[in-house]
């Protein structure tokens, strides 16, 4: 019973990958969200067959069947991503309880993408987070307000005070409205956690660009929002217990 849940988590997440992919793909380009897939080097739309996630990729090894172009590697490795979230939300919690989480798993890579491609944190996606939040498994709900709360003002007012100190934003304005989501899943007592481990991971990331003397990661400026949205999806994971895991 449990490989049918953990097959299909990784089955839902590619098919929900695959649609992320263009959503992310194509929203912050101003595209319309709707309309068949198509080729971007020449253009021709792609059939049925073609959209079978990971096993049209597989098939065509990796190249247009029409014009031989490789496709990127970003729509697969986020099919990929998508899969591994899921089924390893089912495996950890197999039943409906671990469908809902798999489906803000997904919600949290989309803004995972979001976030450190074009460190951008829609308000469409961050603000519906908060009550969604709430009504998942978790701590207490005072905790959990507690912990919405608390994750806005705290980092709206280093985003206020970094302005102060140096003249410009070093902030994403949706960083807060993504740590109330997160604080409103996990609760007040995950938010100093969730912040070192973002920090770290963020500054261990940037000093593996420091030593390699490029930039290997990509990144201009460390996405918080993204990093913040990695280190909650483990916390989806462990679950409630995660308290238990420090003593
Ligand atoms: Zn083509």
């Amino acid at each position: 019973m449990l490989a049918l849940w953990v097959a299909a988590g990784a089955v839902l997440g590619l098919i929900a990958g695959s649609f992320l992919a263009l959503l992310t793909w194509r929203w912050p380009q101003g595209q319309a969200i709707t309309g068949r897939s198509h080729c971007d080097a020449c253009g021709v739309v792609l059939g049925p067959l073609q959209l079978v996630p990971l096993l049209s990729f597989l098939a065509q090894r990796g190249r247009c069947a029409r014009c031989g172009t490789a496709i990127a590697p970003r729509h697969l490795a986020i099919e990929l991503a998508a899969a591994a979230i899921g089924a390893a939300l089912l495996w950890r919690w197999p039943g409906v309880d671990g469908l809902l989480l798999a489906l803000v798993g997904w919600w949290l890579l989309t803004l995972i993408i979001l976030d450190a491609e074009h460190q951008w944190l829609p308000d469409l996606l961050t603000l519906p987070l908060i009550p969604v939040a709430l009504l998942l498994p978790g701590p207490p709900l005072s905790e959990r307000l507690w912990g919405a709360g608390l994750g806005f003002a705290g980092l709206w007012l280093v985003g206020v005070a970094y302005r102060w100190w140096r003249g410009h934003d070093g902030l994403g304005g949706g960083d807060p409205k993504l740590l109330a989501g997160l604080g409103a899943m996990l609760g007040a007592w995950a938010l100093p956690l969730l912040i070192s481990a973002a920090a770290g991971v963020g500054l261990g990331l940037a000093g593996w660009d420091a030593l390699r003397g490029r930039h290997v990661t990509g990144m201009t400026r460390l996405p918080l929002g993204a990093l913040l949205a990695g280190v909650a999806l483990i916390g989806l994971w462990i679950g409630p217990g995660w308290r238990e895991l420090l003593r």
